[in-house]
């Protein structure tokens, strides 16, 4: 048996959260493999050192200098040693990494240190070997991670270790260029390491017992969910349920590596465990979980027999590719078709310069915008296995007086997304799981 367990950044906190770590990796022997993020907040309003080391990053592009922030990072690793009672050579290690940081002038790079050094201090904590990602967790020029070189490269590391700790969130391109993943990266970096190894579950430990029904800064004590399928937590994460990063599941999926998440503060409970839909026993629920975000941009296109003029879609698809512009949902009618775009994507001008051009492509007899909706989607596998799951859902959003922007329902029948005004967003949410998860009182 085989587990690679990953740890976040709360968990990694300081000396003392650290020990935690080190006594639930020993407190099982199958626990073979550790991936680490940088260390976290230690409190509300405490800074974390990846976010240091971006303020850190600025000042270098700046003076040419590391500067107070990385001062802040220094006593964070001094205290975290400090606390261990290691006997480790920290001063050193910082001092070059100071040089580093100053010679490479690279964001990725500077970026990457949080995880680097509590690599380091984690497998001298475990007196355990430490696997520099640099050299296994390889990427191409664009940023993409090469999956079949990465688990090549790492599975033959493993071979000659027994045991192992694996810097998370970063590696290298060809060329040895440090590149990270998106924030969050380094729970892709433990499916990584999971697939590579062949592991048999991916335990994913953080600072919450797992993945809850709904939003608890809007919804009261939301439910747990003690069991998902990947292609649910997918969509879940994708909108927004932030417990894991929304690409990790990708290495595991395709091995049929489990995941579990459990809470380094509470050790016992459950957690949530994420299997392939072939081992997921659905059971009674019919929505397993509801996520939303906020400020998406919908642009609605209207035209009488759209229908039937062929290559309709592809010129506006063009526009949109012209400008680099990702669309989430595209919802469509007979004459009608929606095309629904985070707001972010959204620079200065781009949407005019979008509008006019699809009105030169296609001459539609209507354009609208709204700007500021919210998008919410109701997942859960059981939705197709139960009528009358939109008639609840809508009624339930009607009762709360709120008016519909849109509707998309996944062709996998997994989720529906429902588009609101943003204002309306926590109203909706709060009907949305009232409906499905009825209070018991
Ligand atoms: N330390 C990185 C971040 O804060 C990556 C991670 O923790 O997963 O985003």
């Amino acid at each position: 048996m085989i587990k690679v367990c990953k740890f976040g950044g709360t968990s990694m906190a300081d000396g003392i959260t650290m020990r935690r770590v080190a006594k639930i990796v020993e407190s099982d022997p199958s626990r073979r493999y550790v991936v680490v993020s940088a260390p976290g907040k230690r409190f509300s309003g405490d800074s974390k050192i990846t976010d240091l080391l971006y303020e850190t990053d600025r000042c270098v592009r700046e003076t040419g200098k590391c500067g107070e922030e990385f001062e802040k990072v220094r006593e964070r690793f001094r205290a975290i040693v400090r606390e261990l009672g290691l006997d480790f050579d920290v001063e050193t290690l910082l001092r070059e990494t100071k040089e580093e940081i100053e010679r490479e002038k690279s964001t990725e790079f500077t970026a990457s240190r949080g995880e680097y050094l509590s690599g380091r201090l984690m497998a001298e904590l475990l007196g355990i070997p430490f696997l520099d990602a640099r050299e296994y967790v390889k990427f191409d020029e664009g940023g993409r991670l090469l999956e079949k070189r990465t688990f090549s490269l790492l599975a033959s590391a493993l071979k000659n270790n027994e045991r192992a700790v694996l810097a998370g969130f970063y590696g290298a391109d060809e060329q040895g260029k440090v590149r990270t993943f998106s924030r969050g990266g380094s729970d892709i970096s433990g499916a990584v390491l999971a697939r590579a190894a062949g592991a048999d579950l991916y335990e994913n430990w953080t600072d919450v017992s797992g993945f809850l029904a709904c939003d608890p800064r809007v919804v009261d004590n939301p439910a747990p969910i003690r069991a998902l399928s990947y292609r649910e937590l997918r969509e879940l994460s994708y909108m927004g349920a932030n417990v894991l990063h929304s690409e990790s599941i990708f290495p595991v999926r395709e091995a049929n590596i489990p995941i579990r998440i459990k809470n380094t503060f509470r050790p016992d409970d459950e957690g949530t465990e994420i299997l392939p839909s072939s081992e997921y026993r659905f059971g009674e629920k019919i929505v397993t979980g509801i996520a939303g975000k906020k400020d998406f941009t919908v642009v609605f296109v209207e035209k009488s027999l759209m229908n039937q003029e062929i290559g309709f879609a592809r010129k506006i698809l063009t526009v949109l590719e012209r400008h680099a512009v990702s669309f989430e949902h595209m919802p469509t009618g007979i004459d009608t078709m929606s095309f629904v775009i985070d707001s972010n994507e959204l620079r200065e001008g781009v949407l005019e310069a979008v509008l006019r051009e699809i009105e030169e492509a296609v001459h539609p007899d209507q354009m609208r915008v709204f700007d500021d909706v919210a998008l919410i989607a109701v997942v859960g596998h059981g939705m197709s296995r139960n009528v009358g799951t939109s008639a609840r859902l809508f009624q339930a959003i009607a009762r709360a007086g709120v008016n519909v922007r849109m509707i998309d329902q996944g062709s996998s029948e997994l989720n529906i997304i429902v588009g609101v005004d943003n204002e309306n967003y926590e109203r909706t949410l709060r009907a949305v799981y009232e409906a499905f998860f009825p209070s018991e009182t």
